[in-house]
């Protein structure tokens, strides 16, 4: 490794000669985005591939046990199915945080990538079996019933699975929140310690790949439906939540309700339409686990013990705000996957709801989850959430939002 340093603060100023063109009808035209390491004079982006995974690539480096010039071999990494491509893509406007050839990198960029340019996919897909216990439960109270394609009768599901890196074009997204490019790039390379400085010394660099999880899609039934206005959709926009879509802890609804909208998603697909969930790593309303854990304790041992009408507030005591998911980026993976309209929308959050719906995008029933699979220590979020504005068909008065339901810290 040679021990010279460039820095990206003291910028060459000789420009990539790969321009992009975000928003072009074609990917030729629009361009190979290029975050080479190894080569500044094709870099076209600000960042590195692999979200928050590159600091264990310079973990790998570092001990050796990776070239730092290795480029990837995409030798039979196609996608499993072909998505796209859709108008929507060749709007600048519609597609701000991901790219929507991301998947199509080998094909469209054959040219480049032969040339030697390291142009490298920002999305994946392929193919899946999953199995859920909520599954073969919905099974045995004949409410799913397998039909040897879709569903197996030991509770399988063939699912067709796109995994995503978020890939950010900071006018689009600085006009998303209507604030001023320049502001938002100094946001930016400020919150993150300086670790980007090129967000601040090359404003002629427009797209940036930040240091965050993406999102992972699961599809049931025919994907290549998708994009036809005739497509029936089901859809569960979910945002991860570890301790209870992996561990089944009982504070929140977020397992039960994503257990639900994959039923949803089956029977779509089985009525021939395609199911939808979309995993946004956005761990704990994007605040992250240690703030959330420690908003627990505080509503746990709050005077007055856990209860709905202090739940927002113990989140704003801890992280000075009750969210941080911002669903303005939301609509762009529909946008992605040609979705006009969702016809079963298995979601009560007003902010999801409201920002599909600003995009433009149709949902004709909300879904919202069965009051029996509401776990007891869950009554608190559930309810707190409902007198907050969330979809449901009854509103907890303030009387009963002062009853405290969750459980103590030490029960
Ligand atoms: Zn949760």
């Amino acid at each position: 490794m040679s021990a010279h340093i460039v820095l990206t603060s003291h910028p060459r100023r000789d420009a990539s000669s790969l321009d992009i063109r975000w928003g072009a009808p074609t990917a030729k035209e629009r361009g190979p985005l290029v975050a080479s390491l190894t080569n500044p004079a094709h870099r076209n982006v600000i960042g590195s591939h692999s979200g928050s995974y590159a600091v264990y690539r310079a973990l790998a480096v570092a001990s050796g046990a990776l070239r730092r010039d290795h480029r990837p071999d995409l030798t039979n990494t196609a996608p499993a199915v072909n998505i796209g491509p859709f108008p929507q893509w060749s709007d600048p406007d519609l597609i701000v945080s991901l790219d929507p050839w991301g998947h199509m990198v080998a094909t469209e960029f054959a040219e480049p990538l032969a040339a030697g340019v390291d142009v490298r996919p920002t999305i994946a897909v392929t193919r899946a079996h999953i199995n859920m216990p909520e599954l073969k439960d919905a099974i045995a109270a004949g409410r799913l019933k397998p039909d040897g394609e879709i569903l197996m009768a030991n509770g399988d599901v063939r699912v067709t699975k796109a995994a995503i890196e978020p890939v950010w074009y900071l006018p689009g997204i600085a006009k998303r929140f209507g604030v001023k490019e320049s502001a938002l790039r100094r946001c930016l390379f400020e919150q993150t310690a300086g670790m980007f400085p090129e967000l601040v010394t090359r404003p002629d660099l427009k797209v940036f790949l930040p240091p965050i999880g993406g999102m992972t899609l699961y599809m049931f039934g025919d994907v290549t439906r998708l994009g036809r206005p005739q497509t029936r959709i089901a859809c569960r926009l979910h945002d991860e939540c570890n301790g209870s879509d992996v561990f089944g802890s009982d504070i929140c609804t977020c397992r039960p309700y994503l257990a639900h909208g994959i039923e949803v998603c089956i029977e779509m697909a089985q009525q021939g339409g395609v199911g939808l969930v979309v995993y946004n790593r956005k761990e704990g309303r994007a605040l992250g686990e240690v703030t959330k854990f420690l908003v627990y304790n505080a509503r746990k041992r709050q005077e007055g013990g856990d209860r709905a009408e202090t739940y927002f507030l113990r989140t704003e005591c801890v992280a000075g705000v009750q969210d941080m998911r911002f669903q303005e980026l939301t609509p762009d993976v529909f946008h992605w996957l040609g979705i006009t309209r969702i016809d079963r929308w298995a979601s009560m959050s007003n902010m999801k709801h409201g920002a599909l719906t600003a995009a433009g995008i149709e949902v004709v029933e909300r879904v919202p989850i069965p009051e029996e699979l509401i776990p007891a220590d869950a009554r608190v979020e559930i309810d707190a959430k409902k007198a907050a504005g969330y979809f449901s068909t009854y509103t907890p008065d303030p009387s009963e939002l002062a009853v405290p339901k969750g459980r103590g810290l030490d029960e």
